[in-house]
């Protein structure tokens, strides 16, 4: 990742709400030219009172955090922002104890901001197309430890949940949840997000053996063999990404339901593709798409 925003750098930009407001208002209606009430050229100002914008003919308001998760909550936006601020430059994610702690608000208004935060990363973690030469591999995430018994009763381990991945090399990474790694289920996403005659490199697992038949180049490793390398063929993009994101699953949230596996996932592909822009554009765009 590239440097990310400084606390200190942080606190220069978003000093107040009201700063934070005005970016609202710069990023969602910076290029409004004329009033949508009155239709007159005009310019807007902040009103001291309330969290609007004023038309300086009618006095049209406009709030710029209308339809945003901000309006509906009485946490203040300077919050909300050093929550996003948090998001964008941990490594290992956030959890809702630690926003509890940072920001000082209830445990509950903590887990639901991370999940509309999160939510919003995974909405621009870049699932367009992948080409080229793209790995493709599947995993299980949480569930019961291997080789322990399950426990009876309240605290009953959830199921182990199947992601598969797809990462373009020096491109784009996504994941999907599939109720099973089957090859109905694998399929599709293959044919819908990476392009015909793209190379794919795999595991030898028998998920993949009709890469050919649906118009891809296939190479593969087979890692029953202790064979992970073969030239450029190999799956170590997506095997990194998987160790990354259990290991900070297990230390950050210790274990995620299969229900929010997706958001969390979308959260750490948001970091992976956008690992090369800078940490002010990470913000920026994050907080663009609310
Ligand atoms: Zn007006």
């Amino acid at each position: 990742m590239s440097k990310p925003l400084t606390i200190r750098e942080f606190f220069k930009r978003f000093p107040t709400d009201e700063d934070c407001l005005k970016h609202v208002w710069r990023v969602r209606f910076g290029k409004l030219k004329e009033c949508p009430k009155c239709g007159k050229p005009a310019s807007f100002h902040p009103l001291s009172k309330r969290p609007a914008y004023s038309c300086q003919h009618c006095a049209h308001h406009i709030y710029p955090c209308a339809g945003t998760p901000f309006e509906r909550t009485r946490t203040p936006l300077q919050l909300w922002f050093y929550a996003i601020y948090l998001f964008t430059t941990t490594r290992h994610g956030v959890s809702a104890k630690e926003l509890q702690r940072q920001l000082g608000v209830t445990y509950k208004t903590a887990w639901r901001m991370g999940h509309e935060i999160r939510k919003h990363m995974g909405k621009i973690d870049g699932d367009d197309g992948l080409s080229g030469h793209v790995e493709t591999d599947e995993t299980f995430v949480g569930g019961k430890p291997r080789g322990k018994p399950v426990r009876r009763g309240k605290h009953r381990p959830h199921k182990k949940t199947v992601v598969v991945g797809m990462v373009e090399r020096g491109g784009n990474l996504m994941t999907h949840v599939v109720p099973a790694a089957k090859k109905h289920m694998v399929f599709p996403l293959i044919n819908r997000h990476i392009a015909k005659g793209s190379r794919i490199s795999t595991d030898e697992s028998r998920l993949y053996i009709r890469l050919r038949d649906e118009g891809f180049k296939h190479t593969k490793v087979n890692h029953s063999q202790g064979q992970y390398v073969d030239g450029d063929t190999h799956v170590n993009t997506l095997e990194g990404f998987w160790a990354h994101f259990k290991n900070s699953v297990i230390g950050t949230h210790r274990a995620i339901s299969p229900k929010h596996m997706a958001k969390y996932l979308g959260e750490f592909e948001f970091r992976f593709n956008l690992r090369s822009a800078p940490g002010q554009m990470m913000f920026d765009r994050l907080i663009q798409s609310f």
